[in-house]
C-alpha cells in the first residue's frame, strides 16, 4: 500500500522561549513528519532561542529587542546553524504573515502579542491562540478580521480548548441549544489563604501555582483570578456568548478544564491531566488527533474532585472583569493595560499583591466609554491606560 505524501505544515511560534512556546516545540518534536519550523521568536532571551534554533533549524529567528542579535548570530555561526536572525516588531509581524507559513502559535505574553497575532490573522493563517490579552484588547476587530480572512481559530487556553471540544469540536452550528458555559479555575495558590494575609504575599508565592507551571505574568493573574476574568472576556468573543451566560466555578484539581450545559440538561465536560501539551496538540492537528506526550487520567485519582462557588471578596480582579465584560472596548483595554503594569510592579516587589485590583479599579474609573475600531485606536487607549496606572502607582 502506498502512503500518500502529506505536505508538512510550516509553523511560526511567536514567543517560543516561553512556557507555551517550549510545550509547543515538545509536541512538534514528536511529529517531525507533519510539522517544520518556519520561525521562532523571543523578546530578549537569545540564549534559549539559540538552543531552539540549533535543535529545530527554523528559517528565521526573531528577537524583539535588537541588543541580543550579535550574540545570537555568533552562537548560531558556531553551531553551524543556517537560521537567519531578524529583530524588531515588524519582523515579528512579517514571520507571522509570511507566505510560506501555514500555522501560527500566538504565545507572546501580554499586549505585545496583539500586532503580530493580528498580522497572522490578516494573512489568513491557521491561528493557535494562547495570547488571550490580544483578544481581550481588540475583541470585535479581532473577530471581524478572523471572519474576513476565513481563519481557522483554535483556542489554546486549556479552558477554551475544552469548551471548543464540548461544543461539538468546532462543528457548524456548534452553539445550538447551549444554556451556559461553566469556566473552571483552580483558585490558584491563595484559595485557602486568609484574605487579610494577602497583602504580604511574595511574587514567588504568587507564582507557585498548585497545578500548572506557567510564565510569571499569567501565574500572578491566576493567583488573583484576573486570568479567569480575562478568560471570561475571551470566551464571550470566541464563542459569541453573552458574558452573563458564563459561570466561573472553582475546581481546585484542574482536571475538568471546562463544561458546557445544554438546554436539555446535558452537561458536557472535557477532562485531562493539567498539561498544556494536550490543547496544543489538539490545536495543531485539528480535526485530527495526534500524540501529545500527556498520559491519560488515572481514574482512581478522580475521587477527590470537587467544585465550589467563587468568593468575589477574595478575587476582586475577577469581579472587575465581570463588570467590564460586554461593555465598550475601552474598558477591557484599560483593565488589561492597568493589570499588566500593576502585575509587573508587584513582580518587581514595588507594590503589594492587594494593590493590583485597586490600581485597575481607579484606572477604570477614569476611562471613558468608547469603542475601538482600529489598531491605532486600541494602541492609543492601551498607552493612555498604562500611563494612568503608572500615575496611580507613583501617587500611592
Ligand atoms: P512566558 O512569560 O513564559 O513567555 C512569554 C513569551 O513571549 C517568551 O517567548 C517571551 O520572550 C515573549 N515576549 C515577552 N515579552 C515580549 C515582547 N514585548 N515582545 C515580543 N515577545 C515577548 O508566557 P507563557 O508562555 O506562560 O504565556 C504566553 C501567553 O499564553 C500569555 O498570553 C498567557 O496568558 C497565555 N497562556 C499561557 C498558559 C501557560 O500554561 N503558560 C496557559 C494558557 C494561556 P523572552 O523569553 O525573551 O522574554
Amino acid at each position: 500500500m502506498t502512503v500518500p505524501l502529506v505536505k508538512k505544515q510550516n509553523v511560526t511560534i511567536l514567543g517560543s522561549t516561553g512556557s507555551i512556546g517550549v510545550n509547543t516545540l515538545d509536541v512538534i518534536a514528536r511529529h517531525g513528519d507533519r510539522y517544520a519550523l518556519h520561525a521562532l521568536t523571543a523578546n530578549s532571551d537569545w540564549e534559549t532561542l539559540a538552543e531552539q534554533c540549533a535543535t529545530f533549524s527554523p528559517k528565521f529567528a526573531v528577537l524583539k529587542q535588537h541588543e541580543g542579535v550579535p550574540a545570537l548570530e555568533e552562537r548560531l555561526l558556531q553551531a553551524g546553524c543556517k537560521t537567519q536572525v531578524l529583530s524588531g516588531k515588524d519582523s515579528l509581524c512579517a514571520v507571522a504573515a509570511h507566505e510560506e507559513v501555514d500555522v501560527v502559535m500566538a504565545a507572546i505574553v501580554g499586549g505585545a502579542g496583539l500586532e503580530p497575532t493580528l498580522s497572522a490573522v490578516k494573512a489568513g493563517k491557521r491561528l493557535l491562540l494562547a495570547n488571550k490579552e490580544s483578544l481581550v484588547m481588540s475583541g470585535s476587530l479581532f473577530m471581524q478580521s478572523v471572519e474576513q480572512a476565513g481563519v481557522i481559530l483554535l483556542p489554546i487556553d486549556s479552558e477554551h480548548n475544552a469548551i471548543y471540544q464540548c461544543l461539538a469540536n468546532g462543528a457548524p452550528d456548534h452553539a445550538k441549544g447551549v444554556r451556559k458555559i461553566l469556566l473552571t479555575g483552580s483558585g490558584g495558590p491563595f484559595l485557602r489563604k486568609p484574605i487579610e494575609s494577602l497583602a504580604k504575599v511574595t511574587p514567588n508565592e504568587a507564582c507557585a501555582h498548585p497545578n500548572w507551571k506557567m510564565g510569571r505574568k499569567i501565574s500572578v493573574d491566576s493567583a488573583s483570578m484576573m486570568n479567569k476574568g480575562l478568560e471570561l472576556i475571551e470566551a464571550s468573543w470566541l464563542f459569541s456568548v453573552n458574558p452573563r451566560d458564563i459561570e466561573v466555578v472553582i475546581h481546585p484539581q484542574s482536571i475538568v478544564h471546562s463544561m458546557v450545559e445544554y438546554v436539555d440538561g446535558s452537561l458536557v465536560a472535557q477532562l485531562g491531566n493539567p498539561d498544556m501539551r494536550t490543547p496544543i496538540a489538539h490545536g495543531l492537528a485539528w480535526p485530527d488527533r495526534i500524540e501529545s506526550g500527556v498520559p491519560g487520567l488515572d481514574f482512581t485519582d478522580l475521587v477527590d474532585m470537587h467544585f465550589e462557588a467563587v468568593d468575589l471578596n477574595r478575587y476582586p480582579c475577577l469581579a472587575l472583569c465581570q463588570q467590564v465584560a460586554g461593555q465598550a472596548q475601552s474598558y477591557a483595554i484599560a483593565l488589561n493595560a492597568a493589570n499588566e503594569i500593576a502585575v509587573q510592579y508587584f513582580l518587581d516587589e514595588l507594590i503589594p499583591f492587594t494593590d493590583i485590583p485597586i490600581i485597575i479599579e481607579s484606572v477604570l474609573e477614569q476611562t471613558s466609554c468608547e469603542e475601538a475600531h482600529t489598531i491605532e485606536n486600541i494602541l492609543a487607549l492601551d498607552e493612555e491606560a498604562k500611563h494612568r496606572a503608572l500615575q496611580k502607582i507613583r501617587a500611592r
